[in-house]
Protein backbone atom coordinates (compact mmCIF):
# COMPACT_ATOMS: atom_id res chain seq x y z
CA UNK A 1 0.00 0.00 0.00
CA UNK A 2 1.31 3.63 -0.27
CA UNK A 3 1.15 5.97 2.40
CA UNK A 4 0.75 10.11 1.67
CA UNK A 5 0.66 12.15 4.91
CA UNK A 6 1.10 15.80 4.98
CA UNK A 7 0.57 19.33 7.69
CA UNK A 8 1.97 17.77 10.59
CA UNK A 9 4.21 20.32 11.65
CA UNK A 10 4.05 24.16 13.14
CA UNK A 11 6.77 26.90 13.40
CA UNK A 12 7.38 25.32 17.16
CA UNK A 13 8.30 22.06 16.28
CA UNK A 14 7.93 18.38 14.16
CA UNK A 15 8.66 17.63 10.41
CA UNK A 16 6.25 15.92 8.23
CA UNK A 17 9.57 14.04 7.21
CA UNK A 18 10.65 13.47 10.73
CA UNK A 19 7.51 11.48 10.77
CA UNK A 20 8.30 9.84 7.80
CA UNK A 21 11.33 8.74 8.94
CA UNK A 22 10.22 7.33 12.25
CA UNK A 23 7.06 5.28 10.36
CA UNK A 24 9.87 3.66 8.02
CA UNK A 25 11.24 1.99 11.36
CA UNK A 26 8.20 1.36 12.99
CA UNK A 27 6.73 -0.55 9.89
CA UNK A 28 9.18 -2.80 9.34
CA UNK A 29 7.04 -5.08 11.75
CA UNK A 30 3.93 -4.81 9.67
CA UNK A 31 5.83 -5.66 6.22
CA UNK A 32 8.59 -4.32 4.18
CA UNK A 33 9.50 -1.17 2.67
CA UNK A 34 9.70 -0.63 -0.64
CA UNK A 35 11.61 2.06 -2.83
CA UNK A 36 12.80 5.64 -1.23
CA UNK A 37 10.26 7.71 0.84
CA UNK A 38 9.11 10.49 -0.75
CA UNK A 39 9.72 14.51 -0.03
CA UNK A 40 7.42 15.98 -2.35
CA UNK A 41 7.31 19.82 -2.56
CA UNK A 42 3.96 21.45 -3.36
CA UNK A 43 2.77 25.37 -4.55
CA UNK A 44 5.63 27.21 -2.95
CA UNK A 45 3.04 30.31 -3.16
CA UNK A 46 0.02 28.27 -0.57
CA UNK A 47 0.31 30.75 2.08
CA UNK A 48 -1.13 27.16 4.74
CA UNK A 49 2.43 26.52 4.37
CA UNK A 50 4.75 26.38 7.39
CA UNK A 51 7.73 26.73 6.05
CA UNK A 52 8.39 24.71 2.17
CA UNK A 53 5.51 22.65 1.81
CA UNK A 54 6.39 19.76 1.70
CA UNK A 55 4.31 16.26 1.73
CA UNK A 56 5.47 12.70 2.05
CA UNK A 57 4.38 9.26 1.14
CA UNK A 58 5.75 5.84 1.87
CA UNK A 59 5.02 1.99 0.16
CA UNK A 60 5.17 -1.28 2.17
CA UNK A 61 4.49 -4.12 1.27
CA UNK A 62 2.20 -5.69 3.85
CA UNK A 63 -0.34 -8.45 4.96
CA UNK A 64 -1.82 -6.33 7.51
CA UNK A 65 -2.86 -2.70 5.55
CA UNK A 66 -5.72 -2.50 8.90
CA UNK A 67 -2.55 -2.40 11.44
CA UNK A 68 -0.80 -0.04 9.29
CA UNK A 69 -3.36 1.92 8.99
CA UNK A 70 -4.13 2.19 12.62
CA UNK A 71 -0.50 3.02 13.36
CA UNK A 72 0.13 5.25 10.96
CA UNK A 73 -3.25 7.45 12.34
CA UNK A 74 -1.83 6.70 16.19
CA UNK A 75 1.37 8.24 15.60
CA UNK A 76 -0.03 10.93 13.81
CA UNK A 77 -2.51 11.83 16.72
CA UNK A 78 1.04 11.81 18.81
CA UNK A 79 3.00 13.97 17.33
CA UNK A 80 1.56 16.35 15.05
CA UNK A 81 1.12 19.87 16.94
CA UNK A 82 -2.96 19.48 16.84
CA UNK A 83 -2.60 22.85 18.86
CA UNK A 84 -1.40 25.10 16.01
CA UNK A 85 -3.92 27.22 13.85
CA UNK A 86 -2.62 25.77 10.81
CA UNK A 87 -1.29 22.25 11.82
CA UNK A 88 -4.93 20.14 10.07
CA UNK A 89 -2.88 16.82 9.20
CA UNK A 90 -4.20 14.30 6.53
CA UNK A 91 -3.16 10.86 5.89
CA UNK A 92 -4.29 8.32 2.60
CA UNK A 93 -3.82 4.96 2.45
CA UNK A 94 -4.24 3.64 -1.36
CA UNK A 95 -4.39 -0.66 -1.89
CA UNK A 96 -2.73 -2.16 -4.60
CA UNK A 97 -5.72 -3.24 -6.14
CA UNK A 98 -6.72 0.72 -6.54
CA UNK A 99 -3.09 1.57 -7.98
CA UNK A 100 -4.13 0.93 -11.46
CA UNK A 101 -7.45 2.99 -11.26
CA UNK A 102 -5.43 5.89 -9.10
CA UNK A 103 -2.88 6.49 -11.26
CA UNK A 104 -3.77 8.82 -13.95
CA UNK A 105 -6.20 10.51 -11.32
CA UNK A 106 -3.21 11.35 -8.44
CA UNK A 107 -0.91 12.05 -11.67
CA UNK A 108 -3.21 14.89 -12.44
CA UNK A 109 -3.37 16.09 -8.72
CA UNK A 110 -0.04 15.97 -8.35
CA UNK A 111 0.68 18.31 -10.82
CA UNK A 112 -1.74 20.46 -9.83
CA UNK A 113 -0.70 20.94 -6.07
CA UNK A 114 2.92 21.27 -7.39
CA UNK A 115 1.28 24.67 -9.69
CA UNK A 116 -1.73 24.86 -8.89
CA UNK A 117 -4.20 25.43 -5.69
CA UNK A 118 -6.56 23.12 -4.84
CA UNK A 119 -9.29 23.79 -2.58
CA UNK A 120 -10.17 21.40 0.71
CA UNK A 121 -13.44 20.19 -0.68
CA UNK A 122 -11.52 19.30 -3.59
CA UNK A 123 -9.68 16.53 -1.92
CA UNK A 124 -11.99 15.53 0.03
CA UNK A 125 -14.75 15.17 -3.28
CA UNK A 126 -12.07 12.92 -5.07
CA UNK A 127 -11.83 10.44 -1.80
CA UNK A 128 -15.42 10.02 -1.49
CA UNK A 129 -16.29 9.10 -5.52
CA UNK A 130 -12.75 6.89 -5.51
CA UNK A 131 -13.87 5.51 -2.03
CA UNK A 132 -10.14 5.94 -1.14
CA UNK A 133 -8.99 4.96 2.64
CA UNK A 134 -8.19 8.57 4.32
CA UNK A 135 -8.44 10.21 7.56
CA UNK A 136 -8.30 14.21 7.84
CA UNK A 137 -7.44 16.02 11.05
CA UNK A 138 -9.75 19.15 12.22
CA UNK A 139 -10.44 21.27 8.95
CA UNK A 140 -8.61 18.17 7.11
CA UNK A 141 -6.61 20.45 4.38
CA UNK A 142 -3.64 18.32 4.63
CA UNK A 143 -5.28 15.84 2.35
CA UNK A 144 -4.49 17.56 0.05
CA UNK A 145 -0.44 17.49 -0.18
CA UNK A 146 -1.05 13.39 1.20
CA UNK A 147 -3.40 12.92 -1.89
CA UNK A 148 -0.50 14.09 -4.14
CA UNK A 149 2.42 12.55 -2.30
CA UNK A 150 0.30 9.27 -3.11
CA UNK A 151 0.11 10.75 -6.49
CA UNK A 152 4.22 11.11 -7.12
CA UNK A 153 4.53 7.42 -5.84
CA UNK A 154 2.05 6.18 -8.47
CA UNK A 155 3.71 7.83 -11.08
CA UNK A 156 7.97 7.66 -10.32
CA UNK A 157 8.98 7.80 -13.79
CA UNK A 158 6.98 10.77 -14.97
CA UNK A 159 8.53 13.37 -12.98
CA UNK A 160 12.14 14.50 -12.60
CA UNK A 161 13.42 13.90 -9.36
CA UNK A 162 16.86 13.96 -7.32
CA UNK A 163 17.20 13.23 -3.41
CA UNK A 164 17.87 14.37 0.44
CA UNK A 165 19.75 12.77 2.69
CA UNK A 166 18.19 14.64 5.87
CA UNK A 167 19.89 13.66 9.94
CA UNK A 168 17.63 14.42 13.23
CA UNK A 169 18.57 15.84 16.27
CA UNK A 170 17.76 13.69 19.20
CA UNK A 171 14.42 14.63 20.87
CA UNK A 172 16.19 16.35 24.09
CA UNK A 173 18.10 18.64 21.86
CA UNK A 174 15.00 19.69 20.06
CA UNK A 175 14.30 23.50 20.21
CA UNK A 176 17.86 24.40 21.69
CA UNK A 177 21.47 25.78 19.26
CA UNK A 178 22.41 22.97 16.78
CA UNK A 179 25.97 21.99 17.59
CA UNK A 180 27.78 21.65 14.03
CA UNK A 181 31.22 21.81 12.77
CA UNK A 182 30.99 24.44 10.57
CA UNK A 183 33.95 23.63 8.61
CA UNK A 184 32.60 19.74 7.93
CA UNK A 185 29.55 21.39 5.69
CA UNK A 186 32.51 23.41 3.53
CA UNK A 187 34.40 20.16 3.31
CA UNK A 188 31.70 17.82 2.41
CA UNK A 189 30.79 20.86 -0.23
CA UNK A 190 34.08 20.64 -2.01
CA UNK A 191 34.30 16.88 -2.43
CA UNK A 192 31.00 16.21 -3.45
CA UNK A 193 29.66 19.36 -5.40
CA UNK A 194 28.46 19.47 -8.43
CA UNK A 195 26.60 16.42 -7.59
CA UNK A 196 25.36 17.52 -4.09
CA UNK A 197 24.22 21.66 -4.35
CA UNK A 198 23.19 23.75 -1.59
CA UNK A 199 25.10 22.67 1.47
CA UNK A 200 26.84 25.74 1.55
CA UNK A 201 26.69 29.46 0.19
CA UNK A 202 30.29 29.93 -0.35
CA UNK A 203 30.27 33.62 -1.57
CA UNK A 204 27.67 34.78 1.39
CA UNK A 205 29.84 32.35 3.85
CA UNK A 206 27.20 30.64 5.32
CA UNK A 207 25.92 26.80 5.80
CA UNK A 208 22.55 26.95 4.25
CA UNK A 209 21.58 23.00 4.76
CA UNK A 210 21.15 23.51 8.54
CA UNK A 211 18.12 24.70 9.45
CA UNK A 212 17.38 27.34 12.30
CA UNK A 213 13.64 26.49 13.76
CA UNK A 214 13.16 24.06 16.19
CA UNK A 215 12.19 21.40 13.56
CA UNK A 216 14.03 17.67 14.13
CA UNK A 217 16.00 17.84 11.27
CA UNK A 218 19.84 18.45 11.78
CA UNK A 219 20.68 18.91 8.26
CA UNK A 220 19.38 17.87 4.72
CA UNK A 221 21.97 17.40 1.48
CA UNK A 222 20.49 17.51 -1.74
CA UNK A 223 22.06 15.42 -4.74
CA UNK A 224 21.40 13.65 -7.78
CA UNK A 225 21.75 10.32 -5.99
CA UNK A 226 21.19 8.28 -3.00
CA UNK A 227 24.98 7.38 -2.78
CA UNK A 228 26.61 10.96 -3.26
CA UNK A 229 24.24 12.48 -0.97
CA UNK A 230 24.75 9.92 1.81
CA UNK A 231 28.65 10.31 1.33
CA UNK A 232 28.60 14.35 1.88
CA UNK A 233 26.78 13.45 4.99
CA UNK A 234 28.80 10.83 6.73
CA UNK A 235 31.51 14.10 6.44
CA UNK A 236 29.66 16.37 8.39
CA UNK A 237 31.04 16.83 11.92
CA UNK A 238 27.96 17.55 14.45
CA UNK A 239 25.89 16.68 17.50
CA UNK A 240 24.34 12.80 17.64
CA UNK A 241 22.16 11.96 15.15
CA UNK A 242 19.25 10.58 16.31
CA UNK A 243 18.19 8.72 13.11
CA UNK A 244 18.90 9.52 9.20
CA UNK A 245 16.41 8.94 5.91
CA UNK A 246 17.15 9.28 2.67
CA UNK A 247 14.18 11.00 0.23
CA UNK A 248 13.31 10.66 -3.57
CA UNK A 249 12.25 14.07 -4.09
CA UNK A 250 10.64 16.86 -6.53
CA UNK A 251 13.66 19.35 -5.23
CA UNK A 252 15.94 21.02 -7.44
CA UNK A 253 13.54 20.23 -10.58
CA UNK A 254 11.55 23.33 -11.82
CA UNK A 255 8.31 21.09 -11.19
CA UNK A 256 6.26 24.28 -10.12
CA UNK A 257 6.68 26.70 -13.12
CA UNK A 258 4.11 26.85 -15.95
CA UNK A 259 5.36 28.35 -19.21
CA UNK A 260 3.67 31.49 -19.54
CA UNK A 261 2.60 32.52 -23.06
CA UNK A 262 2.00 36.10 -22.93
CA UNK A 263 2.12 38.32 -19.56
CA UNK A 264 -2.27 38.47 -19.67
CA UNK A 265 -2.74 35.23 -18.37
CA UNK A 266 0.00 35.80 -15.32
CA UNK A 267 -2.06 34.78 -12.11
CA UNK A 268 -0.63 35.06 -8.70
CA UNK A 269 -0.27 31.99 -6.45
CA UNK A 270 1.46 30.04 -9.20
CA UNK A 271 4.90 30.01 -10.65
CA UNK A 272 6.12 30.71 -14.15
CA UNK A 273 8.96 30.58 -16.72
CA UNK A 274 8.19 33.23 -18.65
CA UNK A 275 10.13 36.20 -21.54
CA UNK A 276 10.34 39.62 -22.32
CA UNK A 277 11.83 42.66 -22.34
CA UNK A 278 12.85 44.98 -19.81
CA UNK A 279 10.54 48.33 -20.08
CA UNK A 280 12.44 50.53 -17.18
CA UNK A 281 15.91 50.98 -15.12
CA UNK A 282 15.57 48.21 -12.11
CA UNK A 283 14.72 50.43 -9.23
CA UNK A 284 16.06 49.96 -5.74
CA UNK A 285 13.07 50.45 -3.15
CA UNK A 286 13.15 50.11 0.72
CA UNK A 287 14.46 47.08 2.34
CA UNK A 288 16.73 46.50 -0.25
CA UNK A 289 14.53 45.55 -3.30
CA UNK A 290 15.32 45.38 -6.72
CA UNK A 291 12.54 45.81 -8.78
CA UNK A 292 11.71 46.71 -12.63
CA UNK A 293 9.00 45.95 -15.10
CA UNK A 294 9.04 43.60 -18.28
CA UNK A 295 6.12 43.77 -21.15
CA UNK A 296 5.77 41.23 -24.09
CA UNK A 297 5.48 41.66 -27.72
CA UNK A 298 1.31 42.23 -26.87
CA UNK A 299 2.60 45.19 -24.57
CA UNK A 300 1.00 43.04 -21.28
CA UNK A 301 3.59 44.01 -18.23
CA UNK A 302 4.77 42.63 -15.12
CA UNK A 303 7.30 43.88 -12.41
CA UNK A 304 9.82 41.64 -11.49
CA UNK A 305 11.63 41.64 -8.07
CA UNK A 306 15.27 40.49 -7.04
CA UNK A 307 14.24 41.04 -3.15
CA UNK A 308 16.68 41.25 0.17
CA UNK A 309 17.60 37.97 0.64
CA UNK A 310 19.12 37.50 -2.72
CA UNK A 311 21.96 39.39 -2.03
CA UNK A 312 24.41 39.54 -4.37
CA UNK A 313 22.07 38.35 -7.01
CA UNK A 314 20.56 42.16 -6.64
CA UNK A 315 23.78 43.73 -8.12
CA UNK A 316 23.33 41.67 -11.55
CA UNK A 317 20.09 42.98 -11.71
CA UNK A 318 20.63 46.81 -11.34
CA UNK A 319 23.08 46.30 -14.56
CA UNK A 320 19.41 45.63 -16.41
CA UNK A 321 18.49 48.18 -19.28
CA UNK A 322 15.33 48.73 -20.73
CA UNK A 323 15.57 46.97 -24.32
CA UNK A 324 17.14 43.57 -22.37
CA UNK A 325 15.50 40.66 -23.52
CA UNK A 326 15.41 38.16 -20.51
CA UNK A 327 13.63 34.93 -19.51
CA UNK A 328 12.10 34.33 -15.80
CA UNK A 329 11.91 32.05 -13.43
CA UNK A 330 9.89 32.28 -10.37
CA UNK A 331 6.43 32.42 -8.58
CA UNK A 332 4.04 35.45 -8.98
CA UNK A 333 2.19 37.21 -5.58
CA UNK A 334 0.87 40.66 -5.23
CA UNK A 335 1.17 41.08 -8.91
CA UNK A 336 5.21 40.40 -8.45
CA UNK A 337 7.24 38.17 -9.98
CA UNK A 338 9.88 36.67 -7.63
CA UNK A 339 12.80 35.90 -9.52
CA UNK A 340 14.46 32.67 -9.11
CA UNK A 341 16.61 32.77 -12.16
CA UNK A 342 17.13 34.85 -15.64
CA UNK A 343 18.28 34.09 -18.74
CA UNK A 344 19.78 37.66 -20.46
CA UNK A 345 18.95 36.60 -23.63
CA UNK A 346 20.52 39.73 -25.53
CA UNK A 347 21.38 43.15 -24.36
CA UNK A 348 20.46 46.20 -25.49
CA UNK A 349 23.04 48.59 -27.07
CA UNK A 350 23.31 51.62 -25.05
CA UNK A 351 24.99 54.64 -26.32
CA UNK A 352 26.56 58.12 -24.89
CA UNK A 353 28.01 61.18 -26.58
CA UNK A 354 31.16 62.09 -26.35
CA UNK A 355 33.84 65.12 -27.73
CA UNK A 356 35.06 63.79 -31.23
CA UNK A 357 38.44 62.13 -31.39
CA UNK A 358 41.42 63.76 -33.64
CA UNK A 359 42.07 61.92 -36.28
CA UNK A 360 46.07 62.92 -36.29
CA UNK A 361 46.83 61.92 -33.05
CA UNK A 362 43.70 60.21 -31.16
CA UNK A 363 43.15 62.91 -28.94
CA UNK A 364 39.53 64.33 -27.89
CA UNK A 365 38.81 67.34 -29.09
CA UNK A 366 37.83 70.36 -26.89
CA UNK A 367 34.71 72.50 -27.80
CA UNK A 368 35.59 75.72 -28.89
CA UNK A 369 32.75 77.41 -27.71
CA UNK A 370 28.61 77.55 -27.82
CA UNK A 371 27.54 76.01 -31.24
CA UNK A 372 31.37 76.27 -32.89
CA UNK A 373 32.56 72.67 -32.84
CA UNK A 374 35.27 70.93 -31.78
CA UNK A 375 39.00 71.63 -32.26
CA UNK A 376 42.50 69.68 -31.25
CA UNK A 377 44.20 72.03 -29.61
CA UNK A 378 47.76 70.02 -30.98
CA UNK A 379 46.79 69.24 -34.53
CA UNK A 380 44.49 72.61 -35.07
CA UNK A 381 42.01 69.51 -36.69
CA UNK A 382 38.40 70.10 -36.58
CA UNK A 383 34.70 68.42 -36.17
CA UNK A 384 31.33 70.04 -36.28
CA UNK A 385 29.35 67.73 -33.66
CA UNK A 386 30.09 65.51 -30.67
CA UNK A 387 30.00 61.60 -31.93
CA UNK A 388 28.03 59.06 -30.41
CA UNK A 389 29.59 55.95 -29.54
CA UNK A 390 28.25 52.73 -28.16
CA UNK A 391 28.74 51.82 -24.12
CA UNK A 392 29.96 48.73 -23.01
CA UNK A 393 27.96 46.90 -21.06
CA UNK A 394 28.99 45.63 -17.78
CA UNK A 395 26.72 42.21 -18.39
CA UNK A 396 26.91 39.48 -20.07
CA UNK A 397 24.26 37.07 -21.90
CA UNK A 398 23.93 33.75 -20.10
CA UNK A 399 21.82 32.32 -17.10
CA UNK A 400 21.92 33.51 -13.70
CA UNK A 401 20.52 32.63 -10.31
CA UNK A 402 19.99 33.49 -6.86
CA UNK A 403 22.51 32.55 -4.49
CA UNK A 404 21.74 29.02 -2.77
CA UNK A 405 20.70 31.01 0.90
CA UNK A 406 17.99 32.56 -1.35
CA UNK A 407 17.13 29.45 -3.49
CA UNK A 408 13.08 28.07 -3.21
CA UNK A 409 13.56 24.40 -2.84
CA UNK A 410 11.72 23.59 -6.20
CA UNK A 411 14.15 25.69 -8.07
CA UNK A 412 16.44 23.68 -10.50
CA UNK A 413 19.82 24.57 -9.61
CA UNK A 414 21.77 25.98 -12.83
CA UNK A 415 24.53 23.75 -12.31
CA UNK A 416 22.16 20.44 -13.01
CA UNK A 417 21.44 22.65 -16.43
CA UNK A 418 24.91 22.02 -17.04
CA UNK A 419 24.26 19.81 -20.50
CA UNK A 420 22.25 22.33 -22.27
CA UNK A 421 24.27 24.91 -24.73
CA UNK A 422 23.07 27.55 -22.88
CA UNK A 423 26.38 29.86 -21.00
CA UNK A 424 25.36 29.47 -17.46
CA UNK A 425 26.24 30.99 -14.16
CA UNK A 426 25.69 28.65 -11.32
CA UNK A 427 25.68 30.80 -8.03
CA UNK A 428 27.74 29.05 -5.24
P1 LIG B 1 7.28 21.65 6.32
O1 LIG B 1 8.05 22.27 5.20
O2 LIG B 1 7.92 21.90 7.62
O3 LIG B 1 6.95 20.22 6.04
P2 LIG B 1 5.06 22.74 5.23
O4 LIG B 1 5.59 24.03 4.75
O5 LIG B 1 5.05 21.52 4.39
O6 LIG B 1 5.85 22.38 6.47
P3 LIG B 1 2.35 22.17 5.81
O7 LIG B 1 2.25 22.09 7.28
O8 LIG B 1 2.46 20.91 5.07
O9 LIG B 1 3.56 23.12 5.54
O10 LIG B 1 1.13 23.03 5.25
C1 LIG B 1 0.83 23.18 3.88
C2 LIG B 1 -0.68 22.92 3.67
O11 LIG B 1 -1.08 23.36 2.38
C3 LIG B 1 -1.02 21.45 3.74
O12 LIG B 1 -2.23 21.29 4.43
C4 LIG B 1 -1.21 21.03 2.28
O13 LIG B 1 -2.11 19.97 2.11
C5 LIG B 1 -1.74 22.33 1.70
N1 LIG B 1 -1.43 22.46 0.28
C6 LIG B 1 -0.33 22.03 -0.37
N2 LIG B 1 -0.37 22.33 -1.68
C7 LIG B 1 -1.54 22.96 -1.89
C8 LIG B 1 -2.18 23.51 -3.04
N3 LIG B 1 -1.60 23.47 -4.22
N4 LIG B 1 -3.38 24.11 -2.86
C9 LIG B 1 -3.95 24.17 -1.64
N5 LIG B 1 -3.42 23.66 -0.54
C10 LIG B 1 -2.22 23.06 -0.63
Amino acid sequence: MIIGIDDTDSNEGMCTTYLGALLLEELKTCGTVETFPLLIRLNPTIPYKTRGNAAVALRIKTGCPEKVIAHVLSRIEALARMECEKTNPGAVFILEKDYEKLRPVLRNFLEKAVRDVIEIQDAKNLISEYGISSKGFKNGRGLIGALAACGAMLNLEVWEHTFEHLAYRQKERWGTPREIEKESFFEADRKTYPETWDTVDLKNRLIVCVPHSADPVLFGIRGENPIIVSEAASLIRAEPVERSAVYRTNQGTDMHLLPAVNLAEIQDMHSYRLEGTVSAVPKTIPGGHVIFPIRDTEGNGIDCAAFEPTKNFRLLIRKLRPGDKVALSGSVNSGTLNIEKIEIKTLAPLYKEENPKCPSCGKNMKSSGQAQGFRCKKCGTQAASKIICEIKRDLEAGSYEVPPCARRHLAKPLVREQKSDLKIHPAR
